[in-house]
């Protein structure tokens, strides 16, 4: 199905809240396919419901949009040949479309108040009659003649007319022949001036040239309205394809109200990598494009065709992306993983305005984390010890548990080695170490080095010792070497002086 002509796609999320993690679904393929063919990828907002319409969403998916790594050709920002971009700024475009709708009979006037639809929808549900929808109360009457029946608002939408040979069935690029119900008829133009989605859709497809309307499988019953508005406006429609739904591990719909990872923003304050989130996109109802699961962009476009989509609701498995996360995090030059790890800090706020000494330590300890980190927002718990002052440095409890009687003599070993150590280097400090407390006081690695853990990082668990001693400092372990020490020596109960706060805190 890929073709040689350049395609025109667009996504086109409505501003309604934090954008949804179907958005960035829609728009990779969107653009696979731009690029694929070599045309262009556009993003359009489509602002009409004024009463779903939240301000901050339109920069929040531009935001994270771009985050992902995928930036559109055309755009309320960037602008491009067919601008405005964004639905409220194009009121005066759909104008023309809705007389001639009217002009040509496929639409009319509708006066009837949200009371009196409110009123027939639960009627009709009462009786539980087969036909539901509108039932044509306006159609074919003046503004006179409605106006002397109840339920009249004096302010009318536009309803598109749904003839009774209206086509139910249209072809999908991915799903081939598709039918869906019988539409209503579908209100286009609202009373409060706007148009409705169903009509800015078709106009602006056409107008900027979209060539492959690529959308989520919600919008099929949709489809033959569309449909017939191209042909009531002797338009051609373009082709459509209807992605699958991401589903959950219990299969059902992902939604913002029960899933926290429908929010794209998520995926950014959890701290995964964009790229690996893409690649994970990149997997659901679609089969990886060689041997490994792990492909970049360029290389899913290089081999793109619908014919590959599956069109069963692909399970969205938060494990497989926390694999793909820590491939992409190992795979990574530590330099540009820790710049990643800072960006994450900024994101967050719990690093606004690191001190240059800090970027500098964090880039010089990435590397000892980088085997073991699963997401950006690990980083600085793992690291946290050498970002604490001496004194204020917490001995979790099972740490301290676990000291054992050589504890002391352990500690002042280390305390000498250390002292010495020129220079103050990781191989100098394993030798130093292993040198003394192993060699010559014959303990075992974990008894011998574990208290020097416990009294550097705070913990049982850390990065490797000896390269966390060297980041640490001479003057720092050393110092948190004696306070554990002055802590151990001190009889039960007693309170150490200030500036040894949290040292021992049971
Ligand atoms: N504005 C619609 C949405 O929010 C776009 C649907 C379509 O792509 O036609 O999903």
């Amino acid at each position: 199905m890929t073709s040689s002509v350049a395609a025109r796609l667009r996504v086109a999320p409505s501003p309604t809240g934090d954008p949804h993690v179907g958005t960035a679904y829609m728009s990779l393929f969107n653009k696979a396919y731009a690029q694929a063919t070599g045309g262009a990828f556009v993003l359009r907002i489509e602002d009409t419901d004024r009463a779903r319409y939240v301000a901050a969403s339109e920069q929040q998916i531009f935001d994270t949009l771009r985050w992902l790594g995928l930036p559109w050709d055309e755009g309320p920002d960037v602008g491009g040949p067919y601008a405005p971009y964004r639905q409220s700024e194009r009121l005066d475009t759909y104008r023309p479309f809705v007389e001639q709708l009217l002009a040509d009979g496929h639409a009319y006037h509708c006066w009837c108040s949200t009371e009196r639809l409110a009123q027939l929808r639960a009627e009709q549900q009462a009786s539980k009659v087969s036909v539901t929808g509108y039932d044509r109360l306006c159609f074919g009457k003046t503004r006179e003649q409605r106006e002397a029946l109840p339920g009249f608002s004096p302010t009318p939408v536009v309803r598109m007319l749904i003839p009774d040979d209206a086509p139910l069935q249209f072809t999908d690029v991915i799903r081939g022949q598709v039918s869906a119900p019988r539409p209503d008829d579908q209100v286009i133009f609202k009373a409060d001036g706007f148009p409705t989605y169903h009509l800015a859709v078709v106009v602006d497809d056409h107008l900027m040239g979209i060539t492959h309307v690529v959308r989520g499988e919600e919008w099929i019953s949709s489809t033959p309205k569309h449909i017939l508005l191209y042909q009531f406006l002797g338009l051609t429609p373009p082709a459509f394809a209807h992605m699958p739904l991401l589903r959950n591990t219990d299969k059902s719909k992902i939604s913002k109200r029960k899933n926290p990872a429908a929010r794209l923003m998520w995926f950014r304050e959890q701290g995964y990598l964009p790229e690996a989130l893409r690649n994970f996109l990149q997997l659901l109802a679609y089969p990886p494009v060689g041997e490994s699961e792990v492909a970049t962009f360029d290389e899913f476009v290089s081999s793109f065709d619908w014919a590959k989509v599956n069109t069963v609701g692909p399970i969205f498995d938060l494990k497989k992306l926390d694999w793909l996360n820590g491939e992409y995090i190992r795979a990574m030059n530590p330099d540009e993983l820790a710049d990643r790890i800072v960006e994450h800090l900024r994101f967050t706020g719990e690093w606004a305005q690191p001190e240059p000494a800090e970027v500098e330590l964090l880039r010089r300890a990435t590397p000892l984390i980088q085997e073991r980190l699963g997401l950006l927002s690990e980083a600085l718990g793992k690291l946290v010890f050498l970002f604490t002052a001496d004194a204020d440095l917490v001995i979790a409890d099972d740490a301290r548990a676990q000291l054992g009687e050589d504890a002391s003599t352990v500690l002042e070993g280390a305390i000498d080695v250390l002292e010495a150590t020129e220079p103050f280097d990781t191989a100098g400090i394993e030798a130093g170490l292993r040198a003394a407390l192993i060699d010559a006081l014959g303990l075992k690695p974990r008894f011998a080095f574990g208290p020097v853990r416990v009294a550097i990082t705070g913990a049982r668990v850390s990065p490797p010792l000896f390269e966390s001693i060297e980041l640490l400092g001479r003057e720092s372990s050393v110092a948190r070497l004696r306070a554990l020490l002055a802590s151990l020596d001190q009889p039960e109960g007693f309170e150490p002086p200030g500036g040894l706060d949290g040292l021992d805190q049971r």
